[in-house]
């Protein structure tokens, strides 16, 4: 359809694909030589259990550290490594790391904290995730009850049967799992019983105007209700101020994360959270 618009348009259309798309192929290449240089780094992010206060886990998220460009989020690359397959090294790496740190924190008397790591529905297809995860498990000596995976409402809604297929034998290693970003994928009640999930994490949209009182607020209070009648637990993300904890708690959610506890941060500065919560911190 460029064509109607005449010969410079047209060029300057096929012009622009291909600078994408040697954009990406170079982006590709990087990340693919930023993988097997250890260029991946895994930070973590507290969850905190509102019945007592205390950080009872950390969410395991992927950066990337390039050379030049310095820290890169996975926002701007996570979709390009799901298009390549690179999606099944990332994820694979950040599994095990995150079960060593894991199981380093249990070992060094911290607390036992589960960890929980972000998978994407790629991972699941190649169809040797649960293996993968025993695999790990066994390596590390971390106890699977101390593992969650995440897998976002949109990708798990994308493959159903599939999806409980794996979801029901990562149960029975025993490790936890949780639908990601809740309320964004548009899924009906019967979906979520379908599922055999432990949690709940309501997207950070539904939290981001809590505090208003408005049409987030009944939702945030529906989910709520909703997951505790099917025995869910509920996580809140990206609760900020002080007025959306104060709600969240109001409502029996379970555990809450956000910048109001911490940013996501490296390993070392976890431990110094970890060590300095005094429960006045939160209250
Ligand atoms: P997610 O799993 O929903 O993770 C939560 C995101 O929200 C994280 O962004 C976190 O830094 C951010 N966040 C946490 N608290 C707050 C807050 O109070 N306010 C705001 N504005 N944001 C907050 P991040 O680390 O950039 O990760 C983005 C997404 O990338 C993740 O969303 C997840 O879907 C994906 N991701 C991260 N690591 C991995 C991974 O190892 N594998 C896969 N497949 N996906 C990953
Ligand atoms: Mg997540
Ligand atoms: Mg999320
Ligand atoms: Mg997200």
């Amino acid at each position: 359809h460029a064509k109607h618009l005449g010969g410079n348009t047209f060029q300057f259309f096929t012009d622009n694909l291909q600078a994408c798309t040697v954009e990406r192929l170079q982006l590709e290449n990087q990340l693919r030589k930023g993988i097997e240089q250890g260029q991946l780094e895994v930070f973590y992010q507290p969850k905190l259990c509102l019945a007592d206060d205390s950080i009872n886990s950390a969410e395991a998220l992927v950066r990337w550290r390039r050379p030049e460009q310095g820290l890169v989020s996975p926002g701007d690359f996570i979709g390009l490594a799901e298009e390549t397959g690179l999606i099944g090294a990332i994820g694979e790496f950040v599994l095990r790391k995150a079960c060593q740190q894991a199981r380093d924190w249990q070992r060094q008397g911290l607390a036992d904290l589960r960890v929980s790591v972000n998978i994407s529905v790629h991972q699941l297809r190649k169809g040797n995730l649960t293996s993968l995860v025993r695999q790990v498990l066994d390596e590390t000596g971390l106890p699977a009850r101390l593992l969650e995976l995440e897998l976002t409402e949109s990708q798990l809604l994308d493959n159903v049967e599939n999806v409980i297929t794996t979801f029901r034998q990562l149960r029975e290693l025993g490790v936890k799992l949780a639908i990601d970003d809740f309320g964004t994928g548009y899924s009906s009640l019967s979906y979520l019983k379908r599922f055999p999930v432990d949690y709940v994490k309501i997207d950070q949209t539904f939290i981001r105007d809590l505090s208003v009182g408005g049409e987030d607020a009944a939702i945030t209070r529906a989910i709520i209700a909703m997951a505790h009648s099917l025995e869910l637990k509920v996580v809140a993300e990206g609760v900020e101020t002080q007025a959306q904890m104060d709600f969240l708690k109001s409502q029996q959610c379970d555990e809450v994360q956000g910048y109001l506890i911490s940013r996501p941060v490296e390993a070392q500065v976890f431990v110094e959270l970890l060590k300095e919560q005094a429960a006045t911190l939160w209250r």
